[in-house]
């Protein structure tokens, strides 16, 4: 009861008294109002009205008093206020100065820089720190889009121009490095980060970012960049050299490397060491490794070359070395490089590579080729002596024959004129025969000459038809000289071309009975082509590659009975590879045969 009112405020507290001190006088006064008389009433009101009157003036002085007081404290309070809420403000306007003071502190520590870019204005708001990363004075001018572009550096201006209005199209944020060329000279890199900001109805209206300098990070991570791409490279360049010191011990070949004028060994592989028969040659000169033998044989060679610059090679060098087998010679094909630097000689590089098998293998066929030249050279000498041995009494036999059958020596009948034709025929085959393998003997032994010069076609051509008119006509077949009116010279030995021509027509000849043989030539790609066809038995496919051989005959019967001896094709080819030509068939059983024969025409 008493703490509750002791919570009501005093001046309430005293209104509360006077107010119940009213109400009690005025029940006191309607209670009584029936034994007080009037006069007692009237003695009795008038002490209790001045009572109440005391009272309720006593209560206003005293409520006067507690509203003096009251408005003083709030006086002192509102300035109390008023000195807290200035102390407030001067704290806050302390606090935001240090705020941006260490803003720009940490902007210039960053080297970092803010801006702020009014896209439809085209004004550009910079930190200090931005200004001072360009090279220019805090403040010291308007930027706008124009004069930020104007301080790139010019070959960055497209692209960086191409990002902004990327980031605008896109309202996307963005990040890159550009350079910049700064007002007081050095180029930097900078890399730039920015915002688009956009206003209530979607559409760019301003653009928030920073800028920072980052030539020193980016160069360190260049350099990082380059030093690893060094060490990579360093390490395959590592790995290529022990592969080829790899090679180089393996190799087959004696390889080293000699330096200086006493030609002291500065490198050797396996090779080398097994040839000088050395466990270890470095830093020995040759002097000291190799025998008296090699050194007389190489040591001037190799002082030459390291004196005049100029390599040696040298093939198949026979030469003694420690290594390898006592005694047996062996044979090396060398190369002395010099090797030189900049200045001048060094030193000389030598590889040799062992060819005493590859020596003794040709000389073996050497020995094999000289013995079998001198056996072909007996049996051609062999052949034409036996030929001419031979051609002698035949040509007495056929002569004889002859003076017999014209009757010179006495007379002779019917029968005795058969017998003696048939000796002359059976001679003059013999002749062709000897006279055949003594062409093939001469040019076995390589005593066929080519005579050439400049040869008119169609004249050959014309005396070749000449000579096989009556060969044709004897046995009823026509014969076909097929001339092409522009003249064609070949440059050859017209005797062999003519017996090509010849044997290749008596052959069509003797192997057709009804028909045509046709002669003819032309000239293509600076060759001329001669072309002997026929319309008679014909080759089979089987025996075509055959019939280009000696003594070779498709059937020995009709052969016979045509009078062949198997070396009229075999003679002809030799010819035309002497000529320097090629020789062709294509013929088809019981329709004919075509012979081509093909000449350089120079
Ligand atoms: P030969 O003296 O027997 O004619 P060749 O070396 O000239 O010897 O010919 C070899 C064989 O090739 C002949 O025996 C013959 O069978 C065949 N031959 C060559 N020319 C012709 C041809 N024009 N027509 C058909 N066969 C041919």
């Amino acid at each position: 009861m008493i703490a509750s009112w002791r919570r009501i405020p005093e001046a309430n507290r005293g209104y509360i008294v006077a107010m119940a001190s009213v109400a009690a006088a005025a029940i006191a006064v309607f209670v009584l109002r029936d034994f007080l008389s009037r006069s007692t009433f009237v003695l009795f009101a008038a002490p209790v009205a001045i009572g109440v009157f005391v009272g309720v003036g006593l209560l206003v002085v005293h409520l006067n008093g507690l509203i003096r007081a009251a408005r003083a404290d709030a006086q002192r309070y509102a300035s109390q206020m008023e000195e807290q809420a200035m102390e407030l403000e001067e704290t806050h306007r302390a606090l935001e100065a240090s705020a941006s003071a260490q803003l720009a502190e940490a902007q210039s520590l960053a080297r970092l820089g803010s801006w702020e870019w009014d896209i439809a204005g085209d004004k550009v708001i910079w930190s200090d720190e931005m200004y001072r990363l360009y090279g220019l004075e805090p403040g010291s001018e308007v930027i706008d889009f124009a004069r930020y572009q104007s301080l790139l550096h010019p070959d960055d201006r497209d692209q960086v121009a191409d990002v902004v209005a990327r980031a605008i199209e896109n309202l996307e944020d963005f990040s890159y490095d550009h350079r910049v060329v700064r007002a007081d000279g050095p180029v930097r890199i900078f890399h730039a980060r920015g915002r688009v900001i956009v206003g209530p109805d979607g559409t760019p209206i301003r653009m928030l970012g920073t800028g920072q300098d980052v030539t020193e990070s980016r160069r360190a991570e260049a350099a990082l960049r380059n030093a690893t791409e060094y060490a990579a490279k360093q390490a395959s360049a590592e790995a290529a050299a022990r592969h080829l010191n790899r090679v180089f011990a393996q190799a087959p070949v004696v390889i080293a490397v000699l330096k200086g004028s006493d030609h002291t060994f500065e490198l050797a592989n396996a090779s080398a060491l097994e040839l000088l028969g050395a466990a270890d040659v470095l830093g020995k000169n040759v002097k000291e490794v190799v025998s008296d033998d090699v050194l007389t044989a190489f040591g001037s060679l190799l002082d030459n070359v390291y004196t005049t610059g100029e390599p040696f090679v040298g093939r198949e060098l026979p030469a003694r070395f420690p290594g390898g087998p006592e005694a047996a010679t062996r044979y090396f094909n060398f190369v002395f490089q010099p090797l030189s630097d900049e200045a001048e000689v060094y030193g000389v590089l030598v590889v040799a590579t062992e060819v005493t098998d590859l020596v003794g293998a040709r000389i073996k066929a050497e020995q094999a080729q000289n013995e079998a030249m001198g056996a072909s050279r007996a049996k051609s000498d062999f052949l034409a002596r036996m030929s001419h041995e031979l051609r002698t009494p035949l040509a007495a036999i056929i002569g004889y024959g002859e003076l017999l059958a014209d009757g010179i020596t006495g007379p002779v009948n019917e029968e005795q004129k058969k017998q003696l034709m048939r000796i002359r025929w059976s001679a003059n085959h013999l002749l062709s025969i000897i006279d055949e393998i003594l062409t093939l003997a001469r040019m076995e032994a390589g005593k066929e000459r080519v005579d050439a010069h400049d040869v008119e076609v169609p004249q050959l051509l014309e005396s070749v038809a000449s000579m096989a008119e009556p060969l044709a006509a004897a046995k009823g077949l026509r014969f076909n000289l097929d001339l092409q009116p522009d003249e064609i010279t070949v440059m050859t030995d017209p005797v062999k071309l003519r017996q090509v021509l010849l044997n290749l027509i008596s052959n069509a000849v003797k192997y057709t009975d009804s028909g045509a043989i046709t002669l003819s030539s032309h000239a293509a790609d600076g060759q001329v082509h001669f072309h002997v066809d026929d319309t008679g038995i014909g080759v089979s496919p089987e025996h075509i590659e055959k019939i280009f051989e000696p003594f070779w005959q498709v059937e020995q019967t009709t052969t016979r009975r045509a009078g062949g001896t198997g070396l009229g094709l075999a003679v002809t080819r030799e010819f035309v590879d002497l000529l320097g030509g090629s020789i062709s068939v294509e013929s088809e059983v019981g329709r004919g045969s075509s012979f081509r024969v093909t000449l350089p025409r120079a």
